[in-house]
């Protein structure tokens, strides 16, 4: 298989991870893919309208969706939570709590975001080091942050690698101020950020006594609840091939659904394809057999650190990794034979007409 003429360009980034299905609309005889907003495409669910927002946060697209009395105040809400956690966490803007750690080495967060911090760093140590925050550097020195895109020399990245050591971030829970005691150390939440949004999102919602909702993050999707009609959510899981629109359709609720894959953002030199997931053990990008790998999870913090993390195990340890946390999630892995390798929690609930599906039992 030639994975130029199969990847999905970077150029197409709204799109990524999974896109809702409605559940039954059909023209022309063709099922139809749509985003939530086309779902109240029944006349049970017209009755009650969601409100909606969609705005461009975070370098992507994000669309919320609540029904019920406080759709309206939630979704406005929601936006202004995501723009309060982007200043907070993101290394594009000078003032952020991540910019100053970065700069300054030391810098006193919020109670949630020194939290997830900490969710971070504990992820990190769980997945023996495959989620590692401080390899912003080495993303940087790739060109990923300024898109003037490199293959740096050995030397730079066993340099870079050197200060990838996570426990030289400190945390005092006492002040909420992290310290990096590596002085050339900077981290990047960008593997994390978006699941913690989508989490803060889906409590607001509850906090406004909504029942049923959804946020979509760039492709990465939550779910609050069931459809206002009872039913499942169907999303649809995007693949990674230009030819084929979805991996599968899960049907679920109450859950999030994150997908990672390097045909998200990647460029070409001389033939070899270089994506923005990296292995820290290597200091390249992850090439372990994977090319997409989603993540279920009630928690969907834990579910986008670990779809990284699991992206950089590869296909054995990813299911190793599993095995040990079953009650945690569910995943759905698309190795480079294009098989896809399910978790048995959600091997029932997903069905793909295009790849050969196996079942991973504990
Ligand atoms: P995701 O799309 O959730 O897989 O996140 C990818 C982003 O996470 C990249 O753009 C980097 O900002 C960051 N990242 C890349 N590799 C890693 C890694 N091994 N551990 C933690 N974050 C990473
Ligand atoms: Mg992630």
């Amino acid at each position: 298989m030639n994975i130029k003429t199969k990847i999905i360009k970077y150029a197409l980034p709204f799109f990524t991870g999974a896109l809702i299905l409605s559940g039954c609309s059909h023209e022309g005889g063709e099922t139809q893919t749509e985003t939530i907003q086309s779902v109240s495409a029944s006349s049970e669910a017209a009755k009650t309208d969601p409100a909606t927002a969609s705005f461009f946060a975070m370098d992507t697209v994000m669309e919320l969706t609540a029904y019920g009395d406080n759709g309206q105040a939630a979704v406005t809400e929601g936006e202004e939570l995501v723009g309060n956690i982007e200043k907070q966490l993101s290394t594009e803007i000078e003032e952020s709590a991540v910019s100053k750690l970065n700069k300054n080495k030391s810098a006193v967060f919020e109670d949630d975001t020194r939290h997830l911090m900490e969710t971070a760093l504990a992820t990190g140590d769980m997945t023996n080091g495959a989620f590692n925050i401080s390899i912003y550097p080495l993303m940087k020195e790739w060109g990923f942050i300024s898109q003037e895109y490199k293959v740096p020399d050995s030397e730079t990245i066993k340099e870079l690698l050197s200060n990838t050591d996570l426990s030289e971030i400190k945390i005092n829970t006492d002040t909420n101020e992290i310290a990096l005691e590596n002085k050339d150390m900077e981290i990047d939440l960008g593997g994390i950020a978006k699941g913690y949004t989508s989490d803060s999102l889906i409590n607001l919602f509850k906090e406004k006594g909504i029942k049923s909702g959804m946020v979509n993050l760039g492709g990465n999707v939550q779910l609050l609840g069931t459809k206002p009609n009872g039913s499942l959510w169907r999303v649809g899981i995007r693949s990674p091939y230009e030819d084929v629109d979805f991996l599968g359709i899960l049907s679920a609720s109450d859950v999030a659904v994150i997908t990672s894959g390097g045909y998200e953002r990647y460029f070409e030199q001389d033939g070899n394809i270089y994506h923005h997931i990296m292995d820290p053990a290597t200091g390249f990008p992850a090439d372990n057999g994977l090319v997409s790998v989603t993540v279920v999870s009630k928690d969907a913090t834990l579910a986008d650190a670990l779809s990284t993390a699991l992206y950089v195990m590869g296909k054995d340890k990813a299911i190793d990794f599993w095995r040990k946390h079953t009650d945690s999630f569910d995943m759905i892995l698309m190795d480079n034979n294009d098989e896809l390798y399910i978790s048995e929690g959600i091997y029932d609930s997903f069905s793909s007409d295009t790849f050969a599906a196996h079942k991973i039992t504990k």
